[in-house]
């Protein structure tokens, strides 16, 4: 396959040290996303968390469980399962309910409990879903938004993170994708390639990120399971795009005077 390999001007890695935290909307999340990254800094040393704001209870079901809290309940044991093989610390799984976490009453209570994980492991990097929620759906949407809210409302954390990243699949990599992929990729929001800052080499890791995949048997039939695989493993070839959104400290914008100097 044919991949782009010029596409950046800027290509770094995460921060050398301190933890990571990626926060995701339903427990499968992180497997389709950046798996192969938690893996490989795991590896390296740092604690890395994942939050899990939803259970997926209304996901789909490919069993016999019903929708609602019995599938919420073994959605998080798949997702206890994909940190496990990423060789990440278990899940904060903070059980919102699935497709309506956008609400006036739910989204103070959200921005309150990942408000307290972030004090508690202390992340020196933050992770979540660029505001297209990748593939639009309101609960991806939601986080991205209430995590980006907590990340800029600095002087309500007394521990303040670094760097805030979103999920970002570049425009140029998807433009010639095999029939195959296509259907299934069809509704990921993709950016811009001069947007993606970021780009992490974590092909080592694709054998873990693979079994955090399996992981995910009531969401994914074999197939989609391949396909998935697929997409991260010869599409992507084991890196993860990410785009820098908000920095504190060293390499950040000047402060300007004009919007147009
Ligand atoms: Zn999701």
């Amino acid at each position: 396959m044919v991949l782009l390999v010029s596409l950046f001007l800027f290509s770094s890695t995460l921060a050398a040290s301190g933890p990571v935290l990626a926060v995701f909307a339903h427990p499968d999340d992180e497997s389709a996303t950046i798996a192969p990254l938690l893996s490989r800094y795991a590896k390296e040393g740092h604690d890395v968390y994942l939050i899990v704001v939803t259970s997926g209870q209304v996901g789909d079901s490919n069993t016999d469980i019903p929708r609602g809290d019995q599938l919420g309940a073994a959605r998080e044991k798949e997702s206890r399962c994909s940190c496990k093989a990423l060789g990440i610390h278990d899940p904060y799984l903070l059980q919102f309910m699935d497709g309506s976490i956008a609400e006036w009453d739910t989204m103070p209570n959200i921005r309150e409990q990942v408000r307290k994980i972030i004090e508690e492991v202390k992340p020196e990097v933050i992770i979540t879903f660029g505001p297209d929620g990748l593939t639009g759906h309101p609960d991806h949407r939601t986080v991205s938004n209430l995590t980006t809210e907590i990340f800029q409302q600095r002087s309500k954390l007394i521990h303040r993170p670094s760097k805030l990243y979103y999920v970002a699949y570049p425009e140029s990599l998807f433009a010639n994708l095999p029939p195959e992929m296509a259907q299934s990729a069809g509704r990921i929001g993709l950016v811009a390639d001069e947007w993606v800052t970021t780009v992490v080499d974590a092909s080592a890791y694709l054998d873990q990120a693979w079994n955090s995949i399996q992981c995910h048997k009531t969401q994914w039939p074999p197939q989609m399971m391949e396909m998935i695989r697929g997409l991260g493993s010869e599409l992507l070839g084991g890196k993860v795009y990410l785009r820098l959104a908000l920095q504190d400290g060293a390499g950040r914008v000047e402060k300007e005077v004009d919007l147009f100097d």
